[in-house]
């Protein structure tokens, strides 16, 4: 197996490693302590899966803050100290760092409501720094360990299966909604812990719509269908969509898919460690500019996932952010077309140490449903 050099050595997957790193970067923040309350980073640093938490981590260590509907559950999953309180846990960990005699308490100022700002500022009062620390773990979190890709492959495969399965099933007079759930159905006696995002399905015209929602509308004869899915399975994200014409497609559908899958294909290509996301942004819109269809590509061109759906780094025209090995990106062109229609194509792939390894493995041929 191949081992990664310096910097950016393979990322330590048991909790209490992650934690170990975060305190390397505590002292880089100038913090004596930081509270963690968005809640992907607490089960990564913890693996607490439950809805109300709070962390507290300094040199000293670190507690989870939740409350009593978590006590078992907390016992069960978490590695680290655990304090079950009732009653509002800013308070408790506010509490806690007083005792541990903190001067500046980090936060996650981006994930907090403006209103917890101001209540801790106050209750902290005097003396007490507020900094905010935002994206210290979401950082950690872009390199992906070997334990992380090997759960992010088997949900990328299951959601592949929940959706070859269901689009044997689909037909004619179905609706939008009812695609949905039969691909959640699906998701699910596969083994997901559920979808990770609201699936998109979208027929005729209104796959022209980046976000469709799905509504009422019957599948007909001689239309795009749009599907984007993608399951949450231990915690871990997948993302795909796909495009399939219901009878045979005309010249412009067929052109569209092309000019899309071409684009697609060429991001693709450009994914290998040391690229800037820009760059692999402007592989799949040069293809499209070529066919004077770049206008129509409104979006960037993929994003992380992981423990959420939508994660560090963005792959945009304007993102620095240099890719890395272990790094878990979709690549997702798209054009939509006013009153046509739309196509998008995306895979989730990974960043190997020689370059690309594409998750996904549905075909992207341009289906044609038989009707
Ligand atoms: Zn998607
Ligand atoms: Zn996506």
């Amino acid at each position: 197996m191949l081992q990664s050099e310096g910097l950016n050595a393979v990322p330590e997957s048991s909790f209490s490693q992650r934690r170990a790193r975060l305190l390397g970067l505590l002292a880089h923040a100038k913090a004596d302590a930081l509270v963690f309350s968005h809640l992907p980073n607490i089960r990564y640093l913890t693996g607490f899966t439950g809805s109300n938490a709070l962390l507290l981590a300094s040199a000293t260590g670190a507690v989870l803050y939740t409350d009593p509907r978590y006590e078992f559950q907390a016992a069960e999953e978490v590695d680290c100290k655990v304090t079950v309180a009732r009653g509002d846990l800013w308070e408790v960990v506010i509490h806690g760092s007083r005792l541990r005699r903190v001067k500046v308490l980090g936060v996650e100022a981006e994930k907090m409501p403006h209103s917890s700002w101001q209540k801790v500022r106050t209750s902290l009062g005097g003396g007490v720094r507020l900094k905010d620390c935002s994206g210290m773990v979401e950082e950690l979190r872009i390199v992906k360990s070997d334990k992380e890709i090997d759960i992010i492959r088997r949900s990328v495969a299951l959601n592949s299966r929940a959706y070859e399965k269901t689009l044997r099933k689909i037909a004619p007079g179905m609706t939008e909604i009812e695609v949905v759930a039969e691909l959640e159905y699906a998701m699910r006696r596969l083994g997901a812990d559920g979808p990770a995002f609201e699936t998109i399905v979208a027929v005729g015209a209104r796959t022209a719509l980046p976000h469709a929602r799905p509504g009422h509308n019957r599948l007909k004869n001689n239309q795009l269908l749009l599907v984007d899915m993608g399951a949450t399975l231990e915690g871990y994200a997948s993302d795909m969509t796909r495009v399939v014409h219901l009878g045979r497609p005309g010249a412009r559908a067929k052109v569209l898919y092309e000019a899309v899958l071409e684009a697609q294909l060429a991001a693709v290509q450009e994914v290998r460690p040391g690229i800037r996301c820009a760059e692999v942004d402007r592989a799949a819109r040069n293809v499209l500019r070529r066919g004077k269809l770049d206008r129509y590509f409104t979006h960037s061109t993929g994003h992380g996932l992981g423990l959420e759906i939508h994660e560090a780094p963005r792959v945009g025209a304007r993102v620095e952010t240099v890719l890395e090995a272990g790094m878990v990106i979709t690549i997702e062109p798209g054009v939509y077309i006013e009153d046509f229609g739309g196509v998008r194509i995306e895979d989730t792939v990974l960043v190997t140490e020689k370059g690309v390894e594409v998750l996904t493995p549905t075909t992207k041929e341009f289906l044609v449903l038989a009707t």
